[in-house]
């Protein structure tokens, strides 16, 4: 008999009844692998699309000149949770690399995340003490209402001048002004010499690449690669009692509510011949010009399984997400917050349709916070649909 599946890809018509799959997953990102992998291991029977010609979404990494690069930006993997962290072991041996940026600015080179070496840096003072005091006396004061004033009040006008204002108007196309606060308070700033970027338990990068980490995570689930949902969804959904959807949410409602705003990137590759171009894995690009925001070089990445006499550098320039660019960033506005809310409310009368990921919540993510926002879903709905 001709499965579902080849009848959808032999383009006659999807019988609905029964279904052949338990859930058709939208997207083989972070979310989408994630739930996968647990409705698997639950007994169920996922089918996972994706629209793009490979696996792993925005963690994709492909092996150039013998070094994994990370073909959409950096992707460091960290987490507190426990949980996560076992189960992302389960698919991959993680090295031991701390991220730790520099950022330039006017020619010089400072240390981020904002530390007593960056205060060193650009103060010259020595103790925290002395840290505080400087800060002190430039903060904003009062109820920081948009990034800038809590760039302000966390750091004072010097590293907001130095190492935010222009960078972060790269990266997302307006003034700080105009965004919201939290988008600053992911950095951590702290008064001990330490450049490690994030404050969670385990850090490190996946060895052998992100790809193989998914490949091993999909393992006996069904994925069909270079398939877009919404021009074949009349013949999808019937395949599966319910859909797991990771795109954007706006799509997935034929933007009847309004255009949600998603910030996006551009990343030129390019192989240069020295076997180390400069001396760590991300430089961040702190004053107006170039347009890009970072540089990233790879091999730093893992100096172990890179062995490679030329080197791979990837420029990232931040865009606005037109003409089919990816959408990488959700822009959280408040007008933007206002649209998705109608979105929200329209998703929960489909009870047969899960959304999850940054783009389907509209929510700047981690991986981590991805990954832990799938396992929690997935224990809350795939129990009832393993009973039979
Ligand atoms: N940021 C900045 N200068 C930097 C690095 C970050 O102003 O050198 C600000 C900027 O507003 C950015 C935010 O901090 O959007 C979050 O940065 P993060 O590195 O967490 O961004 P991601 O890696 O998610 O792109």
């Amino acid at each position: 008999m001709t499965s579902q599946l080849q009848r959808f890809q032999e383009g006659l018509p999807v019988l609905a009844d029964p279904p052949q799959y338990d859930l058709l997953i939208v997207g083989c990102g972070l979310y989408g692998a994630t739930f996968a992998r647990l409705a698997a291991d639950a007994g169920l029977r996922p089918l996972v699309i994706d629209q793009r010609p490979h696996i792993g979404g925005n963690c994709y990494t492909e092996e150039r000149e013998n070094i994994h690069v990370h073909a959409y930006g950096a992707h460091i993997f960290h987490t507190s949770n426990r949980h996560v962290w076992e189960f992302v072991n389960r698919f991959a041996e993680f090295n031991n690399y701390i991220n730790s940026p520099k950022a330039l600015s006017g020619g010089r080179l400072y240390s981020l995340p904002f530390n007593m070496n960056t205060f060193h840096e650009l103060w010259q003072v020595r103790t925290p003490a002395e840290a505080r005091a400087t800060i002190e006396s430039q903060r904003f004061r009062g109820d920081p209402a948009n990034l800038e004033e809590q760039a302000l009040s966390l750091v004072g006008r010097d590293i907001y001048e130095t190492l935010i204002h222009h960078y972060t108007r790269k990266q997302w196309g307006k003034d700080p002004s105009e965004l919201p606060a939290f988008i600053i308070k992911r950095l951590p700033l702290r008064f001990t010499y330490d450049n490690n970027y994030f404050n969670d338990r385990w850090q490190g990068i996946p060895i052998g690449g992100y790809t193989l980490m998914f490949q091993k995570m999909l393992e006996g689930i069904e994925v069909r690669l270079g398939i877009d949902y919404f021009s074949n969804r009349s013949a999808l959904d019937p395949l599966a009692r319910c859909v797991v959807f990771t795109g954007c949410i706006d799509a997935f409602f034929d933007h009847e509510e309004g255009h949600l705003e998603y910030r996006s990137l551009a990343f030129e590759h390019e192989v240069i011949a020295t076997d180390n171009h400069q001396g760590n894995a991300v430089i961040n690009y702190c004053d107006p010009e170039p347009a890009f925001t970072r540089t990233i070089e790879h091999k730093h990445f893992d100096p172990v399984g890179s062995r490679s006499d030329v080197t791979v550098v990837t420029k990232e320039y931040p865009q606005p997400c037109r003409d089919g660019a990816i959408p990488y960033y959700p822009v959280n506005s408040e007008a933007n917050q206002a649209i998705h809310r109608r979105y929200r409310e329209r998703a929960e009368s489909l009870p047969h349709v899960i959304f999850g990921g940054r783009l389907s919540e509209y929510r700047y993510m981690d991986m981590h916070v991805v990954m832990e926002a799938a396992m929690n879903r997935a224990r809350s709905v795939l129990p009832a649909l393993a009973t039979p």
